[in-house]
C-alpha cells in the first residue's frame, strides 16, 4: 500500500515524496480513508508512529479538495479568514511541531496555519490570526485568553482535533477543553488521538465523538527494547573533541548526530569536517535543496556524519540507522524518543549513544524516568570529566512516586505551554524542581 493508493492529491504526494517517504505507517493507513471520508476517529497511537501526518494530510485534502469524490460532507472551500480546522495541543513544542507539518505537508497547498500558545506575547498571534488562518494549532490556555478577548472566532470549525489526548488530562487541562469545545459548531468532524486509552480519555471520547472510527497501533519503534541505549559522561569542553576521537576509532559511518541548536549544529559539522570527517549540518536555516542534498548523501553514505537539530531532523525520512548521536540532551524528554525512533526500527539493532556533561544531569534523569529504566554510563579514556558529573539515578528503574506524565510536565514542557487552570498537586520527592533557565527559551531548531 502506498500514499498513491490512499487518494491524497497530487499537492501532498509532492510533498510527501520531497521528505523521502515512500509508504504509509499504519496508523496513517488506518487513519486517512476515514477522516477523508469525514469521519469522527479514535486513534491510539504514540509518538513516533506518524500520527501528525495522518490527521494532516487528510485534513489539508478536506481543506484543499472539498469536492474529491469523498462520502463525508467536505470542509468548505470558500476563502475564510476564520479557522476551518482546530488541533488542540498540550504543549507549545507540540504546537511547534503540529503547525511544522501542516508547512511541510502543506507547501504547495496555499494552506495557511498559526500555532498558538501561552508564554509568548499575543499581538503577533492576533495579527496573523486578523490577516486569515486555515488551521489554528492551540494550547487550551492561550486559546481561552484569545476567546475571552474575542481575537479568535471559532464559529468556522469544522474539524476539532484533540491531539495527545492524554497528556491534556495529565496537566489539567480537561476544564479548559470542554469549554472551547462549547464554543464550537455543534456540527463537526472530531479527531482525538491518544497514547493511552485512560478512562478519563474514553469518557471524553464518549462525550465528544460521534460513532467514531477505532484505529490503534503498535508502536513503530520500541526504544528501550531495540535500541541499545549508552550514555558518556564527559565535560561539555571535551566534547568535539570526544566525538571526533570516536569517529576515528571506531571508523563509524551512518551516525545521525543531534545539537540542541542551529549554531551549535553549524559549529560541530564545521569541526568534524575540518578533521576530515565528511559531515553536514541540517537545521532550518538551510535551503530546502541543501537539506535534500545533505540528505541524499547522507543516505548514499557520501557523508559520515549529518549533524541536526531535532525539528529539522522530524519530517526527514531517515531511519534504519546504525547510531545515533546526542550531542547534546534534548530539553524535552520525548524529543529523546524522537531522536533514537531512527535507530533499530524494524527490528534492527541500533545504538544510542549520549554525550552528557554534568549540566546535563536533569535531563539525563527525566529520559530515564520516561524509559523507565537506567541508562550504563561510561568513561572515555582521556576524556574523563574533571567536573563533578554524578547524577542522581534514585527515580530511574524503579516507578515515579507520582503520575510519570506530571513528571514530564513538571520538568520539560508543560511549564511553557501556559499554566494549566486547574491546581496541581505540589510534587515531592529529588529532583521535582528545575533552574528556571532551562525553561526560559523557546526552542531553536
Ligand atoms: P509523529 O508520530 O507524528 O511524531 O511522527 C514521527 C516521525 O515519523 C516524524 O519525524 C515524521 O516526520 C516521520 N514520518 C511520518 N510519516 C512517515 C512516513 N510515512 N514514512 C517515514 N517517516 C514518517
Amino acid at each position: 500500500m502506498q500514499f498513491t493508493d490512499l487518494g491524497l492529491s497530487a499537492e501532498l504526494l509532492r510533498a510527501i515524496g520531497e521528505q523521502g517517504y515512500t509508504t504509509p505507517t499504519p496508523v496513517q493507513l488506518q487513519a486517512i480513508p476515514h477522516i477523508l471520508a469525514g469521519r469522527d476517529l479514535e486513534a491510539l497511537a504514540q509518538t513516533g508512529t506518524g500520527k501528525t501526518a495522518a490527521f494532516v494530510l487528510p485534513l489539508l485534502q478536506r481543506l484543499t479538495h472539498p469536492l474529491s469524490g469523498q462520502t463525508g460532507s467536505p470542509l468548505q472551500k470558500v476563502i475564510h479568514t476564520a479557522p476551518r480546522v482546530l488541533v488542540l495541543v498540550p504543549t507549545r513544542e507540540l504546537a511547534a511541531q503540529v503547525t511544522e507539518s501542516v508547512r511541510i505537508y502543506g507547501a504547495h497547498t496555499g494552506i495557511r496555519s498559526l500555532a498558538v500558545f501561552g508564554g509568548v506575547g499575543i499581538n503577533p498571534q492576533i495579527q496573523t490570526m486578523r490577516r486569515g488562518i486555515d488551521i489554528l494549532v492551540a494550547t487550551p490556555g492561550r486559546l481561552l485568553d484569545h476567546l475571552g478577548q474575542r481575537t479568535v472566532d471559532l464559529s468556522k470549525v469544522q474539524t476539532l482535533v484533540l491531539d495527545e489526548a492524554d497528556r491534556m488530562f495529565d496537566m489539567g487541562f480537561i476544564r479548559d477543553i470542554r469549554r472551547i469545545i462549547e464554543r464550537l459548531p455543534k456540527i463537526r468532524q472530531n479527531l482525538m488521538f491518544s497514547a493511552t486509552f485512560a478512562a478519563e480519555v474514553r469518557e471524553l471520547a464518549h462525550t465528544v465523538l460521534k460513532n467514531p472510527a477505532l484505529v490503534e497501533v503498535a508502536r513503530r519503534n520500541a526504544p528501550a527494547e531495540l535500541v541499545s541505549h549508552a550514555v558518556i559522561k564527559v565535560d561539555k569542553e571535551q566534547k568535539r573533541d570526544l566525538l571526533l576521537h570516536l569517529f576515528e576509532a571506531h571508523g563509524w559511518h551512518q551516525v545521525l548526530v543531534f545539537c540542541r541548536t542551529k549554531h551549535g549544529a553549524d559549529a560541530l559539522a564545521r569541526k568534524l569536517e575540518q578533521s576530515g570527517v565528511r559531515t553536514a549540518a541540517l537545521h532550518g536555516n538551510k535551503s530546502q535543496n541543501a537539506r535534500t542534498r545533505a540528505l541524499a548523501d547522507f543516505k548514499s553514505g557520501k557523508l559520515a556524519a549529518l549533524v541536526a537539530t531535532d525539528i529539522a531532523a522530524r519530517g526527514l525520512d531517515i531511519d534504519s540507522l546504525p547510531r545515533v548521536v546526542n550531542f547534546e540532551l534534548p530539553n524535552v524528554p520525548e524529543d529523546y524518543i524522537h531522536r533514537i525512533g531512527r535507530t533499530g526500527r524494524a527490528g534492527a539493532s541500533g545504538e544510542a549513544l549520549s554525550l552528557v556533561s554534568s549540566e546535563e544531569r536533569v535531563e539525563l534523569r527525566d529520559i530515564e524516568r520516561l524509559l523507565k529504566r537506567e541508562i550504563a554510563t561510561s568513561v572515555v579514556p582521556g576524556f574523563e570529566p574533571q567536573h563533578n558529573n554524578s547524577v542522581p539515578r534514585a527515580a530511574a528503574g524503579r516507578p515515579p512516586a507520582h503520575k510519570p506524565a506530571q513528571a514530564r510536565t513538571r520538568s520539560g514542557t508543560g511549564d511553557r505551554s501556559g499554566a494549566p487552570r486547574s491546581p496541581r498537586p505540589a510534587r515531592s520527592g529529588a529532583g521535582g524542581a528545575k533552574p528556571a533557565s532551562h525553561h526560559s527559551g523557546q526552542r531553536h531548531h
